[in-house]
């Protein structure tokens, strides 16, 4: 498969209605982000490990859920669950030089490759190494917020962090499978709606 197959799939079958989030497919490239034995699979369509036994999310997972996010220039986002720094380059593509995306990763080792490679592509992107169950109080609100690991259940703080309107996109549900969840907040009060079927590592908990 290549990057443009890989695009045109998502047009012809609307999976992806944002051009903005095709182009930011189209300017990152996702061979600097997949160990080097796995670079000629990079646009295939399927998550690859990374390190330490995480994985870097299938394309058109990760584009499903940005299509869901509606990112507009200069707006704050946060992620939970760095691992690649992939997901953290397209933001940054989509937030653009007025905006700002923080990233959350329980890994040091993870949070400092990623750092590395995003260092000179997205300077506006700044990854934290913390607990994503706790979100980033000190930076709230959120404009928009995505997690990128499986939750059990939707993390209180990340609610309390999300501005008022504003959106959250998370994959909910148990380690053998989640629904795609997207959480809209308006007036105080939530619109919920679904968005497909996926397969996550888990959002750990960080050991006390
Ligand atoms: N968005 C990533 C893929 C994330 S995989 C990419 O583009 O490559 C999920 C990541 O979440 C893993 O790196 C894992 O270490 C991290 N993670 C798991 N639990 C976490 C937690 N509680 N807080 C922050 N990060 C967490």
């Amino acid at each position: 498969m290549t990057k443009e197959t890989l695009m045109m799939r998502w047009v012809a079958e609307k999976q992806v209605r944002d051009p903005r989030v095709l182009q930011a497919f189209h300017e990152v490239p996702r061979e600097k982000f997949v160990l080097p034995r796995w670079k000629r699979y990079a646009y295939e369509d399927s998550p690859l490990p990374t390190a330490k036994g995480q994985t870097i999310s299938q394309p058109t997972t990760i584009m499903l859920m940005l299509d869901a996010l509606e990112v507009h220039p200069g707006m704050k986002v946060l992620e939970i669950g760095t691992g690649s720094g992939y997901t953290c380059a397209l933001l940054s593509h989509l937030v653009g030089p007025y905006g700002r995306v923080m990233s959350l990763e329980l890994d040091p080792d993870l949070a400092k490759t990623a750092e590395k490679r995003l260092a000179s592509m997205s300077p506006n992107v700044t990854i934290l190494v913390r607990d994503g169950w706790e979100g980033l109080p000190e930076s709230a609100p959120f404009d928009r917020i995505i997690v990128t690991a499986a939750a059990p259940s939707i993390p209180m703080a990340l609610l309390d962090q999300l501005k008022d309107p504003g959106i959250i996109v998370i994959p909910v549900g148990p380690p053998e499978g989640q629904t795609g969840l997207k959480l809209k907040k308006e007036h105080n009060t939530y619109v919920q709606e679904s968005f497909g079927q996926f397969l996550f590592v888990p959002l750990r908990k960080e050991e006390k």
